[in-house]
């Protein structure tokens, strides 16, 4: 039997019906600009994010790094959460393509206010870096799959305009967001320079993520993108999935953060097993356990499910759920789980 993997949303196969999209998808060479699927999804995602432009790239780094790239300049710092993927698991990118540091905001499940903004911001002197960009991310990965309340996002975004910062969204799971808020997605989107959303996570396809902004903004990331290797030739085939995806599972990404409610009211029953349910906004659980996750981890896999050491603390675990986890396998495996963590 095919395990649960709860390791990431990224895990999902492409369905049958998306992989006739893909096959049946009008190609042509996308450097040149000549793939028409390509040039729909980009449409179709400016139009839903209420932005001038978008560009499709091969992941949600190279579209957050290509903001990161845009906005600043050697030297430059960006505001971030100190969880933030651009941060932490984007294998050091900001430093090493384009020069820029960060600095940090302590968030609570990767949230901050506007007073952190403010005082992060450095004067303008010779001496300092020069403070740029502030990156946001919602929903926050490292948080726990934490929306942002659109009211402390706006706060948040206005104190780095008024400090004179470009506006970063790093939206890889904005449809998470709006799903679990109600609170659109353009909404979101309107108040960022730039924004970025992913394709192969909740949403199922097998690869892409897009960034959108201004439409200049777009056509110099169409330059960064071909500098660091990122241009693709017919990948209509891909954006095929991407277009399917939007069409098909923004709405059932419901179902993924019912599911993992019901995940986490499992986990909380068990002994020894810390899990706050209340702190499930969407499709993430992290779950603390009696033994080191690691160890947690090898139990979980010997019961057929597959979980990931989530890395703030020695215990914690991170599962998430996707459209190949549906609530049947999750409720199938409570058994097993009271089987192995009974007192
Ligand atoms: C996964 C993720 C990304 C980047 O994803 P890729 O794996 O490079 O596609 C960016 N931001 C957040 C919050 C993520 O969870």
């Amino acid at each position: 039997m095919r395990p649960l993997d709860l390791r990431s949303d990224t895990v999902t196969r492409p369905s049958a019906e998306m992989r006739r999209a893909m096959a049946e998808a009008e190609v042509g060479d996308d450097v040149y600009g000549e793939d028409p699927t390509v040039q729909r999804l980009e449409a179709r995602v400016a139009e839903m994010l209420g932005k001038e432009a978008a560009l499709f790239t091969s992941s949600g780094t190279m579209a957050n790094q290509l903001a990161i790239g845009l906005h600043c300049r050697p030297g430059d710092e960006v505001i971030a959460e100190a969880g933030s993927h651009c941060l932490n698991f984007e294998s050091g990118a900001m430093a090493a393509l384009w020069g820029v540091q960060a600095r940090t905001v302590a968030g609570d499940r990767g949230l901050f206010d506007a007073e952190d903004v403010t005082r992060l911001v450095r004067p303008i002197a010779d001496v300092y870096p020069r403070s740029r960009l502030l990156c946001v991310e919602n929903t926050h990965n490292r948080g726990g799959g934490t929306v942002w309340p659109l009211d402390r996002y706006t706060r948040v975004v206005e104190a780095g305009r008024r400090a004179g910062l470009a506006v970063h969204l790093d939206g890889v799971r904005l449809f998470n967001a709006q799903v679990a808020s109600g609170v659109p997605a353009r909404r979101y989107a309107e108040l960022a320079d730039t924004v970025s959303i992913c394709f192969s996570k909740g949403l199922g396809a097998p690869v892409g993520s897009a960034l959108c902004g201004p439409r200049e903004l777009i056509r110099q990331a169409r330059v960064l993108r071909k500098r660091l290797g990122g241009g693709m030739r017919q990948v209509g085939i891909l954006a095929a999935a991407a277009l399917w995806a939007l069409e098909h599972n923004i709405d059932r990404l419901v179902e993924d953060h019912r599911s993992a409610r019901c995940l986490a009211e499992i986990l909380a029953e068990l002994p020894g097993v810390r899990c706050d349910v209340e702190r499930v906004e969407t499709n993430m659980v992290f779950a603390e356990f009696p033994e080191p996750a690691s160890e947690a981890c090898a139990k979980l896999a010997s019961i057929g499910i597959l979980a990931n050491p989530e890395g703030s603390t020695p215990r914690m675990v991170r599962m998430v759920t996707h459209l190949d986890a549906p609530l049947e396998a999750i409720e199938a495996a409570a058994p097993k789980l009271r089987e192995c963590w009974r007192h």
